[in-house]
This record gives structure tokens, C-alpha cells and sequence, in this order.
């Protein structure tokens, strides 16, 4: 069947995939049972009563099994009625359906009142208006199980993700050989949404992205859930191609937002072969949407491949080895030096802790590839801490060696901040050292601040108490509002060096540098420029009053050892 020029499951297949379901049919009469059993028996089990407490009896010891009821209403003792009354005060067994069977038509009415779903002719009707008015029922039975208070998210009327996980389960189950794709779709920074324009428009937004899932589910004869706010889940017949997925989901999207500035990140699993669990594939499909960036310039489709695959695998060996790599010294601190350059000649002030990673076998890691990967996986902590141990550590041999003390600072990772213990281990390192406070300070960037900024003013405001210092990193990278930054508890700010890279005489990333050091000097705090690589970035920043650089234009990172020298020869200038 083709819709929109698109392959389209057959809607009613998604209540075949189930089970064979069982039917209790209730008649006195013999042969109307092997009557209905012939009609039925191919397609569904079948449970028989003849007479209403023997109905009643399965009922409610086979509640679970049973997926409809064929109910005579005229049978010797109790008539049917008896059996619709106990159904419909029972919850448990209010949502069963329940098809009388009678030829009066004021029982018709009557039974109505008390439950039935549908009425069927004495004698029977034809064996495919059977078959047909049975299947019609179920299939409501089906629907308003799902619409089951717990089943559904109460926002977008969506599924539950634990709802829809079953859901995709049993599709497993009964459709082994259908291809499937695992679909997410994310809304890149959602939270600014709320945060910009309030809650209820937040969730507007999200109800009209749940539409748009919605109806290519429909299309696809698949289903969708919502999951953590922000993102959308779909489980589908496979595609070859989701142009009328995105297309579907922006335009339903726009239909609220009128901004097409937002962008969505569609990551997709497409599973032939029904190789790995439904977990994985779900998870591999994040994978593909988490490759998308997040300040991509459009909503992006990625398509979970062999080089996601390759990557993860990698990325499992490198989580894997990094209890190793801390005990066989594999992991190193390195230090990149930072100019002061407010006065005539630039003079060494402070520097920056990088963290290290020779592995064995695939040689230097790069952070941007780890960093990312421990903090998803909770063991960032125990990376930045060793780094923040020998930075410490480092700090004081230089001060015995050279009799200076060259402040550091160090990265923290986002969800440290909050760590409880992160204040006695910062004050524990420099009592261990016999250093001050302030000889240390914290980056964190400007993505952590926006992201959840009236929990880490707080944080970053008790960290200062103690007499830490706190840099701004990446600055211009995030959305920190004007308001915000004025609130914001730092002593400095680190520019993003993505600005640095194209700046020139007047044009507009020069212009952006110097609207965010005018912001610094309202706020009375310095800013760093990093990623400076050439004489003339050098000069334009000097000129345009930003106070600290850092950059290969002055020097790359340093062993500790190369870093020393940097420091000796900086004080023997100075005496
Ligand atoms: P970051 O904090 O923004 O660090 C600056 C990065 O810029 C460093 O990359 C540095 O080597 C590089 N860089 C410095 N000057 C220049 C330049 O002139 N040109 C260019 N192109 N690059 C320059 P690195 O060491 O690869 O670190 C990358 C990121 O990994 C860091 O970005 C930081 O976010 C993270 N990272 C590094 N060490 C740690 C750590 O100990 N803990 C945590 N949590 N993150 C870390
Ligand atoms: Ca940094
Ligand atoms: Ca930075």
C-alpha cells in the first residue's frame, strides 16, 4: 500500500503481530459452540461456558488470556446479563470486550447499558461478519489497553518509553522477519526553548513533536514514545530513504515554533537482520543521532554505519583500558603557558593542565575523543582528579625549584561540580602541597553554565567562597544571556577560539570579541583569549584590551619538565 509515496505496514498488522488471542464463547447450546469454534478456531484459541457462572468463573481466573467474550444472553440460570454486571464493576475485567449474542432488540439496548460492545444475530450471521465485528472489538480492547493510564505519556499522549519498549517486544516476537528501524530524534538544546519562552510554550513545542512522530509511526505502521523530555522515539518498518520522516517531523514542528532556526538530530538504526537487542539498536541509534552536533546548521538525519560501529568499538576498548592507563602511567599531565600582554612585553602569568593519553597499541588519544566519552560514563571523575593531583603536585616542585608559584588551571567536567566532595578534595590537595587556594583555579565552560544555570551559580558561588578561582571556558560557544552573565559568580573568562580563528581588521568575529570584552570589563573580570596561532590575532587582541593569551603563537603545551625551563628563564629575566 502506498501513502504520500510511502511504503505503509498494514495498520491493522499491529494488532496481529500479539498472539494468537483467545475468545471465550458462552452458549448453552452445543452446537453453537462447534458452530463458532469452526468459524474461529483457525485464527484465535478458543475457551468455552455454558452458562453464566461457568463464564464468570473463566473470567476471573483467565482475565489475563482472554481478549474478547461471545456472551448468549439466554441460557437456563443466571441469563448473560449476570456475566456483563460482574464484568463491568470489575476493573480488571471492564476492558475485555464483550459481543452479545441475541436476536431482541430491546436486549440490545439493555445490554449496551451494561458494557456489551457490539451485538451479534441468532441465528449466526455470515462467518465473515463474524470474523470481521470479532476482530473490530479486539482491536479496541487492544487501543484502550494502551491508552492505560500508565501506558501513556500524559503530555503528548504518546507512549511511555517502558510502555513502548514492550510494545516493541512483542512486535519482535511475532514479526521475525520484518526489517526495522530504531529511530530518535532529539531536539538540539530544547531547554533554551523553556527557558526563552516559558514552560507552556516548551510544551506546546513538544506536543507538536510528538505529533509529527506520531504520524510517521502511523505512516509506517510503527509506534513512538517520548523519552527525557526532549526526545522522541521510533520503532518502524525499515526505509530506504526518511525524507518524509524529517519532513514530517519539522514541518509538524514549525507548525508551533515558527522559527526555523530550530534543528532536530534524527539518529536512525536500521536493523536487517535482528542482530543485537532492541536495547542495542535503540542505543545504537542515539549513537548516530549523538554524532550530529549540536550546533549544526540544519536538522540532520544520521544513519548508524560500520564507522559508528568501528568508533564504538574503539571507544569500548578505551573504556576498558583506562584503569590501566592510570596505573601504568599512561596518562600524563601537560601544561600550555598563559601571557599576560596588558603590559609592554608579554610575561608568563599561568597555565593551563591538559590531560595526556598514550595508549599502547593506538598511541596518542586525543581528550576531545576521551573526555566526552568518560564523563557519559560516569568515570570522568577519577580522570580529572589526577589531573588536578599532579597539577598540584607540580605546582609545588616548581615553587621548590624556582622559589615562584605558577598558578594552574585546571578543566573540570560538568557533572563535578556538583560532586560533594569536590571541596574537601581541592582543599586537601593544596594542604597536601602546602599551597593557597587561589594557586588553583577551575574552568568550566560556558555549555555547563547555560545548561543548567540556577544549580551552578550556587555550585560555582560556594567553590569561590573557598577561595578557588573560576574561569569561564569556551565563552561564546554557549547562549548565556546578557542578564544571566551579569549574575554570574566568575573571575574570569576564557573566549571561545573558534572567534579567534577568523578574526581581522573589523569584521564581524572581531566585532563579536569586542562586544564580549566590553562585557568583561562591566562585569570587572579579565579575559583569555586561547587558540591564538599567529602574530596578527596576537596583536588585535592586545589592542583591543583583552588581557591574558594562550595559543601555540606563544607556545604549545609543555611537559612539566619543558615548563620549568619556561619558568626559569621567566624569573631570571624579571631579577
Ligand atoms: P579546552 O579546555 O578548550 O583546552 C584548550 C585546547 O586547545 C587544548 O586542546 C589545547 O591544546 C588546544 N590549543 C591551545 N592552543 C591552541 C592553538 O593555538 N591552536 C589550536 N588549534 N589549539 C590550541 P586539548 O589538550 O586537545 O584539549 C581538548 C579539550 O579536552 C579541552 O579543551 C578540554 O575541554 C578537554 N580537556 C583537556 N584536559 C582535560 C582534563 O584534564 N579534564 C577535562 N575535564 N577536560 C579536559
Ligand atoms: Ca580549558
Ligand atoms: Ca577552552
Amino acid at each position: 500500500m502506498t501513502m504520500d509515496g510511502v511504503t505503509r505496514l498494514d495498520i491493522g498488522a499491529k494488532h496481529e503481530w500479539n498472539f494468537r488471542r483467545t475468545i471465550l464463547i458462552v452458549d448453552d447450546e452445543p452446537v453453537n459452540l462447534r458452530l463458532l469454534d469452526n468459524i474461529l478456531g483457525d485464527e484465535y484459541d478458543i475457551d468455552f461456558a455454558q452458562s453464566a457462572d461457568e463464564a464468570i468463573n473463566i473470567v476471573q481466573t483467565e482475565k489475563d488470556a482472554i481478549s474478547l467474550v461471545l456472551l448468549d444472553l439466554h441460557m437456563p440460570g443466571r441469563s448473560g446479563f449476570a456475566v456483563l454486571d460482574i464484568m463491568r464493576e470489575d476493573k480488571d475485567l471492564q476492558n475485555i470486550p464483550v459481543i452479545v449474542v441475541t436476536t431482541d432488540k430491546d436486549a440490545e439496548v439493555e445490554s449496551l447499558k451494561r458494557g456489551a460492545v457490539d451485538f451479534l444475530g441468532k441465528p449466526y450471521d455470515k462467518p465473515e461478519v463474524i470474523k470481521a465485528r470479532i476482530g473490530r472489538a479486539i482491536e479496541l480492547f487492544i487501543d484502550r489497553a494502551i491508552i492505560g493510564a500508565t501506558g501513556l505519556d500524559r503530555l503528548t499522549g504518546l507512549m511511555t518509553r517502558d510502555f513502548f519498549f514492550q510494545y516493541c517486544q512483542e512486535y519482535d516476537k511475532f514479526h521475525p522477519e520484518q526489517q526495522v528501524d530504531a529511530v530518535i530524534i532529539n531536539f538540539s538544546k530544547f531547554h533554551l526553548i523553556n527557558d526563552l519562552y516559558g514552560r507552556n510554550f516548551g510544551d506546546m513545542v513538544l506536543k507538536s513533536m510528538a505529533e509529527g512522530a506520531r504520524t510517521v509511526a502511523r505512516a509506517y505502521g510503527g509506534v513512538a514514545c517520548r523519552d527525557n523530555a526532549d526526545s522522541f522515539y521510533l520503532y518502524i518498518e525499515h526505509q530506504k530513504d526518511y525524507e518524509y520522516l524529517k519532513k514530517t517531523v519539522t514541518n509538524k514542528l514549525y507548525t508551533t515554533i515558527n522559527n526555523t532556526n530550530v534543528r532536530l538530530r534524527i539518529g536512525i538504526y536500521p536493523d536487517f537482520y535482528r542482530s543485537c537487542t532492541l536495547q542495542q539498536r535503540f542505543d545504537r541509534a542515539l549513537h548516530a543521532c549523538n554524532s550530529i552536533s549540536r550546533n549544526a546548521h540544519d536538522t540532520e538525519v544520521s544513519i548508524y554505519d560500520n564507522k559508528m560501529h568501528e568508533k564504538e568499538l574503539y571507544e569500548e576498548q578505551l573504556l576498558a583500558d583506562i584503569g590501566d592507563a592510570l596505573t601504568h602511567n599512561q596518562i600524563n599531565v601537560i601544561f600550555q603557558p598563559k601571557y599576560d600582554v596588558s603590559g609592554d612585553a608579554p610575561v608568563l602569568c599561568s597555565s593551563e593542565a591538559l590531560i595526556r593519553w598514550k595508549h599502547p597499541k593506538f598511541g596518542y588519544v586525543p581528550p576531545d575523543l576521551f573526555i566526552p566519552l568518560f564523563e557519559e560514563n560516569g568515570q570522568i571523575k577519577e580522570l580529572d582528579r589526577y589531573v588536578w593531583r599532579e597539577t598540584a603536585h607540580q605546582i609545588r616542585r616548581w615553587k621548590d625549584m624556582y622559589g615562584v608559584t605558577m598558578p594552574v588551571s585546571v578543566n573540570i567536567s560538568r557533572a563535578e561540580i556538583f560532586a560533594p566532595d569536590l571541596i574537601d578534595f581541592l582543599t586537601g590537595i593544596v594542604v597536601e602541597n602546602g599551597l593557597e587556594n587561589s594557586d588553583i583555579s577551575l574552568e568550566i565552560t560556558e555549555t555547563a553554565y547555560t545548561d543548567s544555570v540556577n544549580n551552578i551559580v550556587d555550585a560555582v558561588a560556594e567553590i569561590r567562597n573557598h577561595g578557588f578561582k573560576v574561569a569561564m571556558d569556551d565563552f561564546g560557544k554557549g547562549y548565556s544571556s546578557l542578564n544571566m552573565l551579569t549574575n554570574l559568580p566568575i573571575d574570569s573568562l576564557k573566549l571561545d577560539m573558534a572567534f579567534i580563528k577568523d578574526i581581522a581588521i573589523d569584521n564581524k568575529e572581531m566585532h563579536i570579541v569586542e562586544f564580549i570584552l566590553d562585557v568583561a570589563k562591566f562585569l570587572g573580570v579579565p579575559v583569555i583569549a586561547e587558540g591564538v596561532e599567529s602574530r596578527e590575532q596576537y596583536l588585535l587582541l592586545k589592542e583591543s584590551g583583552c588581557n591574558i593569551i594562550q595559543g601555540y603563537y606563544f607556545s604549545r603545551p609543555l611537559t612539566s619538565s619543558e615548563f620549568g625551563s619556561l619558568i626559569e628563564k621567566s624569573v631570571s629575566s624579571t631579577r
